[in-house]
């Protein structure tokens, strides 16, 4: 093929019967290229039919290697996998799932003794066993990240449909102000793992919804002991004192801590709901500052019952 024809073949200008030929001998050259010659003589050109009957071969040998090249591992059973798990973890995972109505729950805010008492909605995509276990062990312990994005996104999604059922039931909307703040992890704790799980969740849950992030407006000023095996009021104690507001990133909002309401209201997003003493304390933290938590949003809680 001559320049000005290869010129004109990538215009899509050649048209007479002569040219056509001009373009599968072109074809047949290029498609020669990525093939092996075993499927192909680029000697020759190909036929038409031919040439149909050969593209659904290169196409499902181009599938493969994209599979074997393109696809990563499954964060569960390490077999190839298009998404962060496999179709048959996946699977398993949604198995875990709870549905809209069983998800969503009314829980006390109210932190230790004398405080006001408020109550909120806690909206729990899973239960807490089998593969949604592994998979938040796996995302919080075996640097699967991409998981907790996924995860996050699912939630998002169940939280929409939450929104949808209380819309039916004339209930307020969110307002714009509204933060979506993950429950932190203390600086060297984060420092060691390389990440927080509840913010890489909170990620995905905003990528679903629109709403924003803030994942540095609470902190963790203190590393606390591990809750299990506490009685509940050892964990409320354990948590005393443990968040504060980062003030800096209060101001960037263009807020500040001793100005009147307008305040953002804030989400509240963690990997695992359990008897809510972290949760209690990180909205007692807020509301010090009169930013209420408005909704609670959790990867999975243990099955009631
Ligand atoms: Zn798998």
């Amino acid at each position: 093929m001559t320049d000005a024809n290869h010129q004109k073949y990538r215009l899509g200008e050649l048209e007479s019967g002569r040219d056509s030929v001009l373009i599968r001998e072109k074809l047949a050259t290029d498609l020669a290229k990525l093939m092996p010659t075993a499927f192909f003589d680029h000697q020759r050109i190909v036929p038409r039919a031919a040439l149909m009957k050969t593209l659904p071969k290169l196409s499902r040998l181009f599938d493969h290697m994209l599979d074997t090249v393109m696809k990563s591992s499954c964060a569960l059973c390490d077999r190839a996998a298009s998404d962060v798990c496999c179709v048959d973890c996946w699977r398993q995972i949604q198995h875990c799932q709870l549905d809209v109505a069983g998800g969503i729950e009314q829980i006390s805010l109210s932190f230790g003794q004398g405080s006001e008492q408020s109550t909120t909605r806690l909206v729990c995509w899973g239960a807490y066993q089998g593969s949604l276990k592994r998979a938040i062990a796996n995302l919080k312990y075996g640097q699967q990240e991409a998981l907790g994005n996924r995860l996050g996104r699912e939630l998002g999604r169940l939280w929409i449909a939450a929104n949808a059922m209380n819309q039916d039931r004339s209930q307020k909307p969110f307002p714009k102000s509204t933060l979506v703040v993950p429950i932190p992890l203390h600086a060297e704790k984060q420092a060691r793992r390389g990440y927080n799980q509840a913010e890489l969740i909170a990620a995905g849950f905003c990528d679903e919804t629109g709403l924003r992030l803030s994942p540095s407006l609470l902190e963790r000023v203190r590393s606390t002991e591990a809750q299990f095996g506490l009685s509940a009021t050892k964990r409320e104690l354990n948590l005393t004192g443990a968040f504060r507001i980062n003030r800096t990133v209060l101001r960037r909002y263009g807020l500040h801590p001793a100005q009147p309401m307008p305040h953002p209201c804030v989400i509240l997003v963690d990997d695992i709901y359990t008897t809510g003493a972290t949760i209690r304390a990180a909205a007692d933290c807020l509301s010090q500052q009169r930013i209420p938590v408005i909704d609670v949003a959790a990867v999975s809680r243990p099955r009631h019952g």
